[in-house]
């Protein structure tokens, strides 16, 4: 029988590897950017890549969706590249490939003036912070606030779509109204008047 190995990153499971398949991908991803990244930022409050591979880990678990978009973010599965190369499924591993690239979890910061440190780390789908790499975060919100502008405009999206989004969401947030700030979008949006308004005011 193969050594097994107590998994160095989360320090419960076994298996023959150093680390476990659960933490494999989040070790990964740590030992890339620990102490300091390609672009010379920091990782700041871990005494180790495991400890840091731990906490990503630990935080995809909590909610493995993307901070930005909230889509489901996908973690690599240890050797099934190479199982699909082994087996002859060069369009299966292809495909599998590219959807990690734009599926595949990856590690931002909030204030890119910071290091990667506790209060500063939120995970995003791959594709979304290869898009942030290259604008700041307001410029990536105007990017996509344009995207949205241009759809309308050229009558992909319809006007009423952007309307029902917003609505929904006034409807999703009942503890914490989302509140158009201009009177006609309210009215547009069906958001109950005064009443409602003077409610959430006194709530937050
Ligand atoms: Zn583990």
């Amino acid at each position: 029988m193969a050594k097994k190995f107590l998994c160095r990153v989360c320090k419960k499971e076994e298996s023959e590897y150093l680390d476990c398949d659960r933490c494999w991908k989040f070790r990964v991803r740590a030992y890339e950017k620990y102490p300091v990244d390609s672009r010379g930022v920091r990782v700041e409050g871990f005494n180790s890549v495991e400890e840091f591979a731990l906490y990503l880990r630990e935080e995809y678990d909590k909610y493995n969706k993307c901070a930005y978009t909230r889509i489901e973010m996908m973690v690599e599965e240890r050797g099934k590249k190479k199982r699909l190369e082994k087996q002859g499924k060069l369009d299966e591993k292809r495909k599998y490939s590219n959807q990690l690239k734009i599926m595949g979890f990856s590690v931002d910061r909030k204030n890119p003036d910071k290091p990667y440190e506790r209060d500063n780390i939120l995970l995003c789908l791959n594709i979304i912070n290869l898009m942030k790499t290259t604008f700041k975060h307001d410029e990536f919100l105007q990017a996509c606030h344009e995207v949205l502008k241009t759809e309308v405009e050229k009558q992909r999206t319809y006007a009423d779509q952007v309307l029902g989004m917003v609505k929904s969401l006034y409807e999703t947030h009942g503890q914490k109204p989302i509140i158009p700030i201009v009177e006609g979008a309210r009215k547009v949006a069906g958001c109950p008047e005064q009443e409602e308004e003077d409610r959430a005011n006194k709530k937050y």
